[in-house]
């Protein structure tokens, strides 16, 4: 029996996914929904990403043979590659990892200690040639869209930048309402070195002490398992349980000294000396694929406001209200709100509510609202807020744009919209409405952002002061305090 919510299921029924025997088993494409979800968590990521320190680069996804030759995942990873193809006189590979791509960025000029910690991050795909058989959904693909990141490092900042990136891990699954199952010290498996695992016992010992100085000061705990590290070294895996109870890692941590070794890669030490980085790899939420697998089951269907493919859906009664539904839809999506309008078309009101269930926010537009100019706002599980509050909100000076940043699931803030009558009436939650799962860590963050206090600044004026002048200064403050606000939202996810 299939469990409740089974990311395949939901997957067909929200059209987040799909697959097509002509494309190929285990390489799924992404419908515009699902293309939406994926988006906003790789925003999320690139946001978490760049305040960390990394920096993004792209590299290709074709490397040739002699690459992964050095890298060992020749020797050792052969059997997960796909076949070389010929081009000429060379011999081109899909890559099955990122790392020795980004080893070479590493190497493509002389780095200096001063420079270390050098982060660099990709969401780049790879491919793994899995069995046919074992395919299926977004959690058993070919193709791979991986949140990877390298960290090269001293010896010495090994274990910091490690201990970082399992702080990132952590903080993620927070934020998107993931709990990892366990945390997994991967080693080597007794008697398989020099087959599946690089054979260099100091190497393992050296890894493998920093991996567990990284585990003890995060104060989790975990547990050792052998034969399940990476080729080229140990690793902290974070496990999560999918809806059938199946465990499967989606974040990674490993300590490198392998690769910087075959690779030949330098820096210039404060002593004026070349020494050898270490690479530590690390990955927040594993692939696109695998995390949004989890966050359909996670949430059943019904994401986070930020992740939500539709967040707002305007509902006119009949057809004569279609008008200032479309308004209201329009203005919602110059505020960067992702709205739409479902009309009499779809059906009777109940079947349009009852369709738009995983959607966050809905608005019914009836005779009132049309001539009030105003909307009546509801949570999807059935509460309802600010009945007819004033649309001012559209027009104010408080973006719904932010709507899309992760911190922001707040209803109020939807809510608040109109000035005045807010404060939700509670109502029993409908029969089979998903639970409001917006809740966030981050909320109380933006009711302290929505209350515009004056700045001192302003508020500081000198004696005798002409009340133009005044004026004149709220004015220019004002300004620069929109231009930091696009900065934030630029650089920082609408945080401030
Ligand atoms: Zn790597």
């Amino acid at each position: 029996m299939e469990p409740a919510y089974d990311h395949r299921r939901l997957g067909r029924e929200l059209e987040l996914f799909g697959t097509d025997p002509l494309m190929g088993a285990g390489l799924p494409y992404w419908l515009p929904d699902g293309a939406v979800v994926r988006h906003a968590l790789e925003e999320y990521l690139r946001d978490v990403e760049r305040s960390a320190g990394y920096r993004h680069v792209y590299s290709p996804v074709l490397g040739k043979r002699e690459l992964y030759e050095i890298s060992g995942h020749w020797e050792h990873y052969r059997d997960d590659m796909f076949p070389p193809m010929e081009v000429g006189a060379e011999e081109v590979v899909l890559r099955p990892s990122l790392c020795p791509h980004h080893a070479l960025i590493y190497r493509a000029r002389a780095r200096s200690y001063r420079e270390l910690p050098l982060r660099i991050a990709e969401l780049g795909a790879m491919y793994r040639a899995e069995l046919s058989g074992v395919l299926g959904g977004l959690t058993r693909v070919r193709g791979i869209q991986l949140n990877d990141g390298h960290v090269f490092c001293t010896g010495e900042q090994a274990v910091d930048e490690a201990g970082a990136a399992l702080e990132m891990i952590r903080r993620a699954y927070a934020d998107l309402g993931i709990s990892a199952a366990r945390y997994r010290l991967s080693l080597p498996g007794a008697g398989d070195k020099g087959g599946k695992y690089v054979d260099d016992e100091r190497l393992w010992r050296r890894a493998t002490a920093l991996l567990r100085d990284v585990l003890d000061a995060a104060g989790v705990a975990y547990e050792a398992v052998e034969g399940e590290a990476a080729f080229y070294g140990p690793k902290v895996d974070v496990q999560v349980v999918d809806a059938a109870g199946r465990e499967a890692t989606l974040s990674t941590v490993q300590i490198d000294f392998y690769q910087p070794e075959r690779f030949g890669l330098q820096y210039v030490g404060a002593d004026g000396g070349k020494h050898r980085p270490v690479m530590v790899h690390r990955s927040v939420i594993g692939s696109a694929e695998r995390a949004v697998a989890q966050l359909i089951e996670v949430h059943g269907g019904a994401f986070p406001v930020w992740l939500a493919p539709v967040q707002l859906v305007v509902m006119p009664v009949v057809e004569a209200q279609r008008g200032w539904a479309e308004e209201v839809v329009r203005r919602a999506l110059g505020r960067g709100v992702r709205a739409e309008v479902a009309g009499a078309e779809q059906g009777s009101l109940g079947a349009r509510i009852r369709a738009a269930r995983y959607v966050p926010y809905q608005v019914v537009v009836g005779e009132r609202e049309v001539q009030d100019e105003a909307v009546s706002l509801r949570l999807r599980d059935g509460r309802r807020w600010g009945a007819s509050a004033r649309t001012t909100w559209w027009t104010g000076s408080s973006p719904g744009s932010r709507l899309a940043a992760p911190r922001c699931g707040n209803p109020r803030r939807v809510a608040r919209v109109g000035r005045g009558r807010t404060g939700p009436v509670r109502r029993a939650p409908r029969e089979g409405a998903p639970r409001e799962r917006s809740a966030h860590p981050g909320d109380h963050r933006l009711r302290h952002r929505r209350r515009r206090r004056p700045c001192p600044a302003v508020r500081r004026t000198a004696p005798g002061d002409r009340p133009a002048r005044r004026h004149l200064r709220r004015r220019e403050h004002r300004r620069g305090r929109r231009r930091t606000e696009h900065a934030h939202r630029a650089g920082a996810g609408g945080r401030r």
